[in-house]
């Protein structure tokens, strides 16, 4: 959790654990958002509201939690619990959604029309703004791209958490290349198997190049759908520099119709553990400024 200023600068931060419980997580957040409120000091009156961020399908009030598949939430009003015990307004958002919404309102890509943002964790998010504006969808379910099929074939099909089998998850995340390095015998951590493929070693690189190579085929089919004109791809800083950030942008290139005008960028950025956090909290600065959200 972190406290910013309505330029999005972290103040303070304070790690905590995620709570499937909802009532446990609740108390939790409201501890945390005091501890958080009390280290403002004489300015403490000034704080304007709380965002949060979660995996899963939120509703359109920006309140209620319809689906998190990672806490097994189904229609939790969270938003207006945490409204109730704290006082502050609160706004809830999908994470990937957060996180393109903080990109918007003070990241590098502000004043962007048209761009994609793209993380690469335990699961894959992603959101998009067309037009200046979030795209939703029909349910929310917009960037939803992780659970987007990349393999059809029986054999190499790999169940995921969805219940469906063959989603990008399931070749291209921090899960899969977990899974898969563990098959191999080698090691879970993400940079000692970037570690191992800088130096050759031939299941790694495979696992990686796989892995990295099925995200750029994504990047490139979300690029012949929206033509956005930078694609942000959050990833570990060791993934970055591995051949999974070589295979991903060779294969999203090589896919990509070359248009006559310029061509979409694609942008490596960390991925840092407060980055849901900050883009949360330009949820609460979005609403205080203008007022509706502008989203
Ligand atoms: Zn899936």
């Amino acid at each position: 959790m972190v406290l910013t200023d309505l330029h999005g600068t972290t103040l303070s931060r304070i790690e905590v654990p995620r709570l499937a419980d909802p009532e446990e997580c609740v108390t939790l957040l409201v501890k945390t958002v005091k501890t958080l409120r009390a280290s403002l000091g004489k300015e403490r009156a000034k704080l304007s509201g709380i965002g949060l961020a979660l995996p899963g399908f939120v509703a359109r009030d920006r309140q209620t939690c319809l689906a998190c598949t990672a806490l097994g939430w189904r229609n939790i009003n969270i938003g207006a619990t945490l409204a109730e015990r704290t006082g502050l307004p609160v706004w809830v958002e999908n994470d990937a959604k957060a996180l393109i919404l903080g990109e918007q309102l003070f990241g590098p890509l502000r004043g962007s029309p048209d761009f994609s943002m793209i993380f690469v964790s335990h699961g894959i998010g992603c959101a998009h703004i067309v037009n200046g504006r979030l795209l939703w969808g029909n349910t929310g379910g917009a960037g939803e791209i992780s659970h987007a099929p990349v393999t059809l074939d029986p054999q190499q099909a790999l169940p995921c958490r969805c219940g469906n089998r063959g989603c990008l998850e399931t070749v291209a995340s921090l899960l899969a290349i977990g899974n898969a390095a563990r098959q191999a015998g080698l090691s879970t951590s993400t940079r000692d198997l970037a570690r191992l493929a800088a130096e050759g070693h031939a299941d790694a690189v495979r696992i990686l190049h796989r892995a990295g190579s099925a995200m750029g085929i994504a990047t490139a089919q979300l690029i012949q759908m929206l033509d956005p004109s930078h694609v942000v791809v959050m990833l570990d800083p060791a993934l970055k520099e591995s051949v999974y950030g070589h295979a991903l942008q060779y294969e999203a290139e090589s896919h990509i119709l070359h248009r006559t005008n310029a061509c979409t960028m694609i942008n490596f950025r960390d991925f840092e553990p407060e980055s849901f956090a900050r883009g949360a909290a330009s949820l609460a600065a979005r609403y205080f400024i203008f007022g509706h959200g502008g989203v």
